[in-house]
């Protein structure tokens, strides 16, 4: 961090600007310019309160040099984070991870059968919402403690690995029990007491980027997690606010290789909420995966019209099964593969 001085500064006040980061128990190190002295702060661990700098007289600006988020940079470590979950799945290698499911958990029958059809497709790990984030208190808020029952029983008959959304703290831990990725959706992004249980919880965490979140935000809500001592967080790209309707939301695709060089972890797309149209779904898919994702995220429906939430979005299986066979050839244009499936898989059209 660059504390620049006005132009007119007094040595006094340079002095009392070393004081205060000193007295913050960080080293200060005046450069003498030709116009202004700047004072270099080291040691910057993250946790530096510049507002205690900005209001000194005579003090420009404080320009920060290095990022606000530090575990989940390139800096602090250089080689991809790569976690491998408990039925071999690896999440953040070369091999791309499919996770797909129902938005929401509908019932023991329909969360089984939809595994068995998934897992048979390929996908090695199955999603599912028992409690569901909606936007009105008046829609379908998930089968909570029960869904997460036949999530576990889903694993129990397929192999699949279980990732489902936990919405506060005290959910985190239910989840937990349960699960074996947890997600934080996209409007819990900020929602720092769960981020920090999620860190605690000993699970692998799935972090969805906030609807209005930039980049920065979005590795400082990964930070909270990784400064817990959990380094397992994926990142998802999900679509983010934008002023266009002709999707729900805007996959940005540019945050995957973005985030890719200034971070170590994993990232994923999730194109089912990034688009909230069936038709678009895969081709954005297939684009996210030429970006270079470390995976996706489908929303998959046995029927989606009758879906009790995001049927509009959700494919129906035989087009997952024809997603497949597409990425696959897209991944090996670019020296990936899919991660192997748990049984031989179905090709399209069978
Ligand atoms: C979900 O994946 O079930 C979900 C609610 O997604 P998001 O948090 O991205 O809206
Ligand atoms: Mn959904």
């Amino acid at each position: 961090m660059l504390v620049v001085m006005r132009h007119n500064a007094t040595e006094e006040q340079i002095s009392a600007v070393v004081d205060t980061i000193e007295d913050m128990g960080y080293g200060a190190r005046p450069i003498p310019g030709g116009q202004r002295t700047a004072v270099g702060l080291i040691g910057n661990d993250g946790g530096v309160d510049s507002a205690r700098l900005e209001v000194l007289s005579g003090v420009l600006e404080v320009i920060p040099v290095t990022h606000a988020y530090k575990q989940v940079s390139r800096e602090w470590k250089e080689d991809d984070t790569v976690i491998t979950l408990p039925n071999g799945t690896v999440v953040g290698g070369s091999d791309l991870v499919l996770m797909a499911g129902p938005c929401a958990v509908e019932g023991e029958a329909a969360i089984v059968d939809i595994a068995h059809v998934l897992r048979d497709m390929g996908a090695t790990i199955l999603r599912g919402g028992a409690f569901k984030p909606r936007t009105s208190p008046y829609s379908f808020q998930g089968l909570g403690l029960e869904g997460l029952k036949y999530l576990a029983r889903a694993r129990e008959e397929t192999g699949m690995m279980v990732v489902t959304e936990a919405l506060d703290p005290d959910g985190a831990d239910l989840v937990a029990e349960y699960a074996d990725v947890i997600q934080i959706g996209a409007r819990n992004m900020q929602n720092y007491p769960l981020l920090r249980r999620a860190g605690r919880s000993g699970k692998p965490v799935l972090l969805k980027r906030g609807m209005s979140a930039t980049i920065e935000e979005f590795l400082l809500a990964a930070e909270y997690i990784i400064a817990e001592g959990n380094d397992e967080v994926i990142l998802c790209e999900r679509g983010v606010r934008s002023f266009a309707k002709h999707t729900r939301n805007l996959l940005d695709l540019a945050a995957i290789p973005v985030v890719q060089s200034l971070s170590h972890l994993p990232i994923i797309a999730d194109p089912s909420h990034g688009t909230g149209l069936r038709s678009k779904v895969i081709p954005m898919a297939r684009a996210a995966v030429a970006a270079g994702a470390h995976g996706l995220m489908i929303e998959v429906h046995a029927d989606p019209p009758q879906a009790m939430s995001d049927g509009a979005q959700s494919l129906y299986p035989q087009q997952f099964a024809e997603l497949m066979e597409q990425i696959r050839v897209i991944a090996k244009a670019i020296d990936r593969d899919l991660t192997p499936p748990l049984r031989p898989t179905v090709p399209a059209g069978s």
